[in-house]
């Protein structure tokens, strides 16, 4: 078997799903493409460790009661945001993940101005880690860093790109070294990746249909 290399797995992908429309937002129960930044940010921070549909009830809820203004997380009782935000889990932390991040990018200039937040301060914040902080800045800023996350871990692994326990930073330097630095094409081959993780490279999976299979080690 041909062992299969990261372009032509995202060349696949793209030509099997087509392209993903990614940073998702739920609008009048239509699903479009989000170029608010802030949004980005808070989508971000909710998303860790849920599913995205429990992350696009809590976005209504803080547009709905008006909460979705950098200004008004700064200022609003944490209790109130958790409360707001419950829907994503673990809100008690998110809340305090997002008053955190947001007065550290409004006292940056961050959100007002095109300034970008360097990787390794945002780093140094409580609670947000690579994924989180990759996300941030690919997506709210264009910033061409490859979010790594456990479905890009373990789809990976089964094609054989990856051994298996690589930290981060080596999985991100495998990719840079693969596809152009591109953050559009970063942006579609992350979507591509979860949309392909969903789908098929579960845990369990479903391989039997996979696009892959014919390069997959597992
Ligand atoms: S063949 Fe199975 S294990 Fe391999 S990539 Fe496809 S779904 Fe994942």
């Amino acid at each position: 078997m041909n062992k299969i290399n990261i372009k032509e797995i995202y060349n696949i992908l793209l030509d099997k799903y087509g392209p993903q429309g990614w940073w998702p937002v739920r609008r009048d129960a239509k699903f479009c493409v989000s170029t608010n930044r802030y949004e980005i940010v808070v989508g971000a921070i909710l998303t860790q460790n849920t599913a995205w549909t429990n992350v696009e009830k809590a976005v209504d809820n803080l547009i709905i009661l008006g909460l979705m203004d950098p200004k008004v997380i700064m200022d609003i009782d944490q209790d109130d945001l958790a409360n707001a935000i419950r829907s994503s889990g673990y809100y008690n932390q998110k809340a305090k993940k997002l008053k955190i991040l947001t007065r550290y990018l409004m006292e940056g200039n961050f959100l007002q101005s095109e300034n970008i937040p360097e990787r390794d301060d945002l780093l140094k914040l409580w609670g947000i880690g690579e994924e989180t902080v990759d996300s941030i800045l690919l997506y709210a800023y264009g910033v061409p860093v490859f979010v790594i996350d456990a479905y890009t871990r373990r789809i990976f692994e089964r094609l054989g790109i990856l051994s298996g326990g690589e930290q981060y930073e080596v999985i991100a330097g495998v990719i840079a070294d693969s596809i152009e630095e591109d953050p559009e094409v970063y942006k579609e081959f992350h979507a591509l990746i979860v949309r392909h993780g969903k789908e098929h490279c579960r845990k369990t999976p479903d391989c039997i249909t996979c696009i892959l299979k014919d390069f997959c080690l597992y």
